[in-house]
């Protein structure tokens, strides 16, 4: 859901029936029925978005035992946060239950969502904004899902390493097109409102102010149920002979362990399985889907995924408060700036672009209609967002910009030039950052006179799709900058790190020895693909030798020779070849080939041979000693940041929980030993960070 829509769901008032003035009574709102009919509001205290808890099941239950005995007309459930429908369950309260309790938990739960879906009477769920994960299934045991206009459904779980676990994976599968109601399931995918009408998820698509009506038209029986021929269709009606679906399920095994291996994510095979299995048979499936949740809770994968997503919350928690920011100023509208000004434009702000090059600027407001139809932006959002980023030749926004965002190329001079020229434009509260990637911020800061309103803002590229950003401060930083600029990042929806003026900050300090190594492994004579699959064995989204090509061999290059002159500890020396490929223009897959042939797409390594075990070791320890180093030296503050900022911006594997997490569960003695081995058998490039004998 966007920021601007939000933002007008703000503004109007949700129909919630005469719940609206009823008095909260633990997690729900509801007053006597009104025409016959029972609203009910979730509306969690002390927090803008509704999860479901025990809590608010066992409350449902209470007021379900009254139901049963005497039925209204038709029962409305809807959230009363402008918000949104529910997030999902509470994980906080399942993720550390031993797998036994969690199962009698998860029995209650079902429970009591049979009872909804049995009561006498029509059910209506009506959604506005996302109903997700427990949420969508509360929604799915109604008899009808109105949803409001912006609204979205989906099952996020296996990107916590489960599946859905209170009834998700029989209703859905029972709903609509079992495979469409799979491929939701196994991919965590949301389903907006067209498609979710399309599917046959929504019976009614209104705006709010015609929820009331819509809620009587179901309660009078005068909708009909949407999906049509998905939903009983002919394929559906195949599916239920055990033999076609094990044909599916096959198909469905082969497409996830491409995407996520069994090795490493068990929950979306476990799902096929259960599907593959009991398809047919809902009580059986009730009772896997429960038993195979409970399971899941404890593995290794989920746990560390339960992670990632309290290091997600965590970030975001350092973009809390008040940016003070109302209007931003984009100094270079290339590929980083063009896609910075469409992201804050979207998410609120006004935003004005200069560049030398005309042509830039067109193309930026091209960029800026791709990042808005990729944000799933309306016709009418993405007008208002393009509306508020305006091309600015004569930088004439620079005077009433409230942060100015440096983007021009990669050289010192050009930057210290540019900050010379404009801070004097400048209002004086203004603050002034740069996205440079590998320019130490302590230099560029001697061409700015306000250098406690100066600092790095390293966005990662595409910017509509990296989460992190890294917020870099110098000595000289003030804590009130620093403070903005996190706010900054809250209020556009990117998750800020705080790091410490050092080369290459965090992520890419990290990330080089990783992609240098494997230059020197090619330079070795191994092929690339299995380089690049010794890297995906250990669970890296993308191998190094892809990642290069992706990120630009040029910026490789640019990042590489400036570690190498700032850092202490020895980096990989870049092969000459590599050098002559830049030179002659194969810089990767914006060129259409790098060190792959990018014309038909994302080269695909393959199966197959990844080399000993020795080659992932080469690649990922560096990689882990870097952070260790920078965690040493206080350029991050603490482990957590450390491997919340290499998931959200590198992918660092997921399901492993962060570089730090990983060292820790191999152990810190294990990894220096490892690193000490290798640095002796191939050079002090691995010669272990003296951190790893004191942070035991
Ligand atoms: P780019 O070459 O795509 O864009 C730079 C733009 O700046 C061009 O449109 C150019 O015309 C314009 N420009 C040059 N001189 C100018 C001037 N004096 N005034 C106004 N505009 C001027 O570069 P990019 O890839 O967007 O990189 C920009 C910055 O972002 C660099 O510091 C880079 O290190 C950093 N960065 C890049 C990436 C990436 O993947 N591309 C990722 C993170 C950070």
């Amino acid at each position: 859901m966007t920021g601007p829509v939000l933002e007008r769901l703000g503004e109007v008032r949700l129909e919630l029936g005469p719940a609206r003035d009823a008095p909260r009574e633990g997690h729900w709102r509801q007053a006597k029925p009104e025409d016959g009919i029972v609203w009910m509001a979730l509306d969690k205290p002390d927090s803008g978005t509704n999860t479901i808890s025990k809590a608010v099941l066992l409350e449902l239950s209470e007021k379900l035992d009254q139901l049963e005995h005497n039925p209204p007309e038709a029962l409305v459930l809807r959230s009363a946060k402008t918000g949104g429908f529910a997030a999902g369950a509470d994980i906080d309260e399942f993720a550390g239950m031993e797998s036994s309790e969690l199962e009698e938990m998860l029995r209650e739960g079902h429970c009591i969502l049979d009872r909804l879906a049995d009561l006498p009477c029509p059910t209506v769920a009506v959604v506005h904004g996302e109903a997700l994960g427990a949420g969508f299934e509360l929604a799915l045991a109604c008899d009808w899902r109105i949803a409001v206009e912006g609204a979205a459904f989906g099952f996020p779980e296996v990107q916590l390493g489960l599946h859905p676990g209170l009834g998700g994976t029989y209703r859905l599968t029972g709903l609509i097109d079992q495979v469409e109601a799979m491929q939701l399931m196994l991919t965590g995918k949301k389903a907006h409102t067209k498609k979710a009408a399309r599917l046959g998820i929504a019976d009614v698509v209104t705006e709010e102010r015609h929820v009331a009506a819509a809620v009587r038209a179901c309660a009078d029986g005068e909708v009909e149920h949407r999906g049509g021929g998905l939903r009983g269709g002919l394929k559906s009606g195949a599916l239920k002979f055990s033999r076609t679906r094990k044909l599916a399920a096959r198909q469905m095994r082969s497409k996830t362990e491409k995407k996520a291996p069994q090795e490493h994510y068990p929950a979306p095979h476990a799902l096929i399985d259960l599907w593959e299995e009991h398809g047919d048979d809902r009580s059986a499936m009730q009772e896997a889907e429960l038993r195979s949740f409970a399971r899941l809770v404890g593995t290794d994968t989920c746990q560390n995924l339960v992670r990632v997503f309290r290091l997600r919350r965590a970030l975001k928690k350092r973009g809390e408060g008040d940016d003070g920011i109302a209007h931003v100023h984009v100094v270079g509208a290339g590929e980083m700036g063009a896609e910075i000004g469409a992201w804050a434009a979207i998410r609120g702000k006004t935003v004005t672009l200069s560049d030398l090059d005309l042509d830039a600027l067109g193309k930026a407001v091209k960029t800026a209609e791709g990042v808005c139809e990729g944000a799933h932006l309306g016709a009418a959002e993405t007008r208002d967002a393009l509306d508020r980023m305006m091309p600015d030749p004569n930088s004439y926004g620079v005077r009433r910009a409230d942060l100015v965002i440096e983007a021009v190329p990669e050289k010192a001079d050009l930057k210290t030039k540019i900050y010379k020229g404009i801070c004097k434009d400048m209002k004086p509260d203004a603050i002034l950052a740069t996205n440079t990637s590998s320019l130490l911020l302590a230099r560029l800061s001697e061409a700015v006179e306000h250098k406690a309103r100066f600092a790095g803002l390293h966005f990662f590229n595409p910017v509509s799709k990296m989460q992190l950003v890294e917020v870099v401060r110098t000595k000289a930083t003030s804590d009130s900058t620093a403070q903005r600029l996190a706010a900054f990042c809250g209020a556009i929806e990117r998750l800020p790190a705080p790091i410490r003026d050092y080369p290459g900050f965090l992520v890419n300090r990290a990330l080089t020895p990783y992609l240098l190594e494997a230059m020197v492994l090619l330079d070795e004579g191994i092929d690339r693909e299995v380089v690049d699959r010794a890297a995906l064995r250990f669970g890296m989204p993308m191998g190094p030798v892809t990642l290069a090509d992706q990120v630009g061999l040029d910026i490789c290059l640019d990042v590489a020779d400036g570690l190498k002159d700032e850092l202490e500890k020895p980096v990989p020396d870049v092969p000459d070849w590599m050098r002559a490929m830049v030179e002659e223009g194969r810089t990767g897959k914006k060129a259409g080939r790098g060190f792959y042939d990018w014309s038909d797409g994302k080269p695909d390594p393959g199966k197959g041979d990844a080399g000993p075990e020795d080659l992932t070791d080469r690649l990922i320890l560096p990689m882990l000693d870097a952070c260790m180093e920078c965690l040493r030296l206080d350029v991050a503050e603490d482990e957590d940041e450390v491997d919340g900022a290499m998931i959200f911006a590198t992918g660092f594997a997921p399901f492993r929980g962060g570089p730090m997490h990983y060292a820790r569960a191999r152990g810190h003695a294990e990894v220096r030993d490892r690193l000490q081995e290798l640095s002796e058998r191939h050079g002090p490039r691995f010669t272990p960070d003296e951190g790893w004998s004191r942070n035991g």
